[in-house]
């Protein structure tokens, strides 16, 4: 082996730990640091850790054995090493990074100290800590705020509902979900939670959060009105974690960029993940990260042909609880003029199924309720093949699930 004697590999979230095992298989040494000081685990399960479905235990992720557990807060690029927060040096051929994404924090002025510490009863909702920490502060009855209605928002205000909390979620847009979701079935979601008991207030801006003793007492909206609060969580969409890749002087755009074998502007550092900008795209999802890993891995490991192309990402969300309630969303959802759109409503089972189709080629779509049917639409989707013209095949993709 040349140039891959020595990986380290900057993050163990999903990118992280699933290259190192992929890498281990491969029989390539790696070095895998982070710096959550809990075993690595699966953040998009985290809600159901917070609904209390899921013990910590059951979402951990199936680690290498060697961990280092520290902060990288430097990168030495002519030296080839790393530094640790503690001062410890790490050398490397390869340097992975895949340091995911920071929660963006939003501009209200009761949210800002000295020293960054959020005030306490407010929480951000990105990491373990932040979801133990809300977890313990959730009660029977207790006052909850969420600010931001996208996936996040949603997936918090349901976890916190389902502990029993009095949650209200405001929402900046007009509608929940918007960036996955089309009106109708962002209808459904709001029904969903409002049938638990969330209050819903959208096209509502919060101007800020008012405490007293350092602990948040409320949320004040931009007309004036002040809903009371004794826990706060910011779900205000998330940023890729930059700061390593430009301090070293990296090229980084809205994330750190990388070309098709995910290699940044140094040949020697490559990034994967939510951090990772490829053909213009930060993802900010699951599967792209976990895709991004497995091709690195290949390319790390000799393979020459291990390009990564993109990826045409679902968007999956279960919401399990004492009412199941699945969605999943991919391409585009809302048609443009032109498009064939084909649509099933069962208002009575909450159900609902839409696909989108350009010059007889699927789109897009987004299934609420019932999604019987999503492998299959998502392999057609994937392959882009032409659909047959009679439209038949359609409707039968949206009804049966073709074995899958
Ligand atoms: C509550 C929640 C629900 C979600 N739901 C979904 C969903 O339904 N579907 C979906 O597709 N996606 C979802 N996501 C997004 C998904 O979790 C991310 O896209 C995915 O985790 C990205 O993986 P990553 O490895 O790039 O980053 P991360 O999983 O964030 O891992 C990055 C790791 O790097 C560590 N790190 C960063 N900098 C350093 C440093 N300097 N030194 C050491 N360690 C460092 C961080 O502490 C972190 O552990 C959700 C996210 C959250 C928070």
């Amino acid at each position: 082996m040349t140039s891959n004697t020595r990986v380290v590999v900057i993050g163990a979230g999903l990118a992280g730990v699933r290259l190192a095992r992929r890498l281990g298989e491969l029989g390539v040494p790696v070095t895998l640091i982070g710096e959550e000081e809990h075993r690595p685990y699966n953040r998009v399960l985290l809600a159901e850790v917070l609904a209390g479905r899921y013990s910590p235990d059951v979402i951990a992720l199936p680690a290498p054995a060697e961990l280092t557990r520290a902060r990288v807060t430097g990168i030495d690029r002519a030296g080839r090493t790393v530094e640790c927060a503690d001062g410890t040096k790490i050398a490397y051929d390869t340097l992975v990074l895949a340091t995911g994404s920071n929660p963006v924090l939003p501009p209200l002025r009761g949210l800002f100290s000295p020293d960054h510490v959020l005030p306490e009863g407010v929480h951000a909702f990105r990491t373990m800590d932040d979801c133990l920490g809300l977890s313990k502060a959730v009660r029977p009855g207790v006052k909850a705020v969420v600010i931001g209605g996208g996936l996040l928002g949603v997936s918090a205000a349901r976890a916190l509902a389902l502990r029993g909390a009095q949650v209200v979620l405001a929402q900046q847009s007009e509608r929940l979900m918007e960036r996955q979701l089309d009106p109708s079935a962002s209808k459904l979601v709001r029904r969903h939670l409002t049938d638990l008991g969330v209050e819903i207030h959208t096209e509502c801006r919060v101007r800020d959060v008012r405490c007293v003793g350092g602990a948040v007492r409320s949320v004040e909206m931009s007309d004036g009105y002040a809903l009371d609060a004794d826990l706060v969580v910011l779900a205000c969409g998330v940023h890729p974690r930059v700061g390593l890749a430009q301090i070293s002087g990296l090229d980084v755009r809205k994330g750190v960029v990388v070309d098709d074998e995910l290699r940044t502007s140094d040949p020697h550092i490559r990034a994967i993940g939510d951090c990772a900008q490829h053909d213009g795209t930060v993802y900010g999802l699951a599967t792209p990260a976990l895709e991004q890993a497995d091709v690195l891995a290949e390319s790390l490991a000799g393979r020459a042909n291990a390009r990564y192309t993109g990826t045409r990402s679902l968007t999956r969300l279960t919401l399990t609880g004492q009412t199941a309630f699945d969605l999943a969303a991919f391409g585009e959802t809302e048609a443009l003029p032109g498009d064939d759109v084909v649509q099933l409503t069962d208002a009575t089972r909450g159900t609902y199924r839409k696909v989108v189709v350009r010059d007889d080629r699927l789109v897009g779509g987004v299934l609420v309720g019932e999604l019987g049917t999503v492998g299959a639409l998502a392999r057609a989707w994937e392959g882009a093949e032409p659909l047959p013209a009679d439209g038949a095949p359609l409707l039968h993709l949206l009804t049966n699930d073709g074995g899958s």
